[in-house]
């Protein structure tokens, strides 16, 4: 497979769509991202990495980070999460509060925020510092030792979240979170500020293609059931109310955030990643999709 000139390829036919979409602005700081980059890599299981445009330029991974919050509670809890998140694609925005009241308190699924954070609240109650605990599991998993939090990011989020707030205080009317709302929205406003490259988070995330293993090291980080698990969810419910259309276009279980990365595994063979800033009107990337789609076309590989 020629993953070089098919990444070449798709970087020219993608790269004059990213104005079509827009920056997320509802976190200031995020506004300020200019709307044109575009980066794109590949990491395969037996080890090669192929990058194109801005692969290795940091990003606000957002989303992307429940991806890691996810591993780390099921490492920590299995499956007695799921007595408190459901394994459900929502079908509603990523942010809604309505769904959470008709279903007294416990989030569809990990990957929309009122489910990231009870995640969040079982990494807490079991863990002194989640915060720093998930950051450190992201930088092992790379074998980089400066991924970080944006704090600026953090703290514009933290000023304005008003929604998020509003829904770990729900939550916890329900019984459904130990920890006190401010703590646990602390955690996960950190843990969206993460700063990554496509390089990086397909690096991070090449244990979801490996059967729940580190390719490099042989790290097992979760057992080969769980990760299935995880790529289930991600196919099923990792792009919000737009998952059955990034099923049908692009046939691999991804994640999106905000920032406009989206992560995506195919299982024994790769992880990918793209970026690009500009959102469609679900908050997924819009070129970063379209990039996506084109990338299972051309390579003929996908899931299905
Ligand atoms: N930090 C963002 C939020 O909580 C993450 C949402 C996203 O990336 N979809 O709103």
């Amino acid at each position: 497979m020629d993953y070089p000139a098919i990444l070449e390829d798709i970087f020219r036919e993608v790269r004059p769509c990213c104005a079509r979409g827009r920056v997320a602005t509802y976190i200031p700081e995020l506004a300020a991202v200019p709307p044109d980059r575009f980066g794109m890599a590949v990491h395969t299981v037996d080890g090669a990495v192929y990058g194109v445009g801005e692969c290795a330029e940091r990003f606000s991974v957002q989303s992307i980070s429940k991806v890691f919050t996810l591993t780390l509670a099921m490492q920590l809890a299995d499956e007695a999460l799921w007595q408190r998140v459901g394994r459900e694609p929502s079908g509603n925005p990523f942010n809604s509060l309505v769904q959470l009241e008709v279903e007294n308190g416990k989030p569809r699924n990990p990957f929309i925020n009122a489910g990231a954070l009870v995640v969040t609240d079982v990494i807490l109650a079991r863990l002194a510092d989640a915060k720093h605990t998930v950051r450190d599991f992201v930088r092992r998993l790379c074998g980089v030792d400066d991924i970080d939090f944006d704090l600026a990011v953090a703290h514009s989020e933290q000023r304005t979240g008003h929604r998020n707030k509003a829904m770990a205080h729900f939550l916890k009317s329900f019984g459904n979170l130990d920890g006190a709302p401010e703590v646990v929205l602390d955690a996960y406003f950190h843990h969206c500020s993460l700063a990554m490259s496509c390089r990086e988070l397909c690096t991070a995330a090449l244990f979801l293609a490996n059967g729940g293993v580190v390719p490099a090291s042989g790290d097992r980080v979760l057992s080969a059931s769980q990760a299935k698990y995880v790529n289930s969810l991600l196919l099923t419910c990792g792009t919000y109310d737009a998952v059955g259309d990034f099923a049908y276009r692009v046939g691999l279980p991804g994640k999106s955030g905000v920032g406009g990365g989206i992560l995506a595994v195919m299982p024994k063979r790769f992880s990918v990643c793209v970026w690009s800033p500009g959102l469609d009107e679900h908050g997924n990337s819009l070129a970063g999709t379209l990039a996506l789609e084109l990338f299972t076309t051309k390579t003929g590989i996908s899931i299905f």
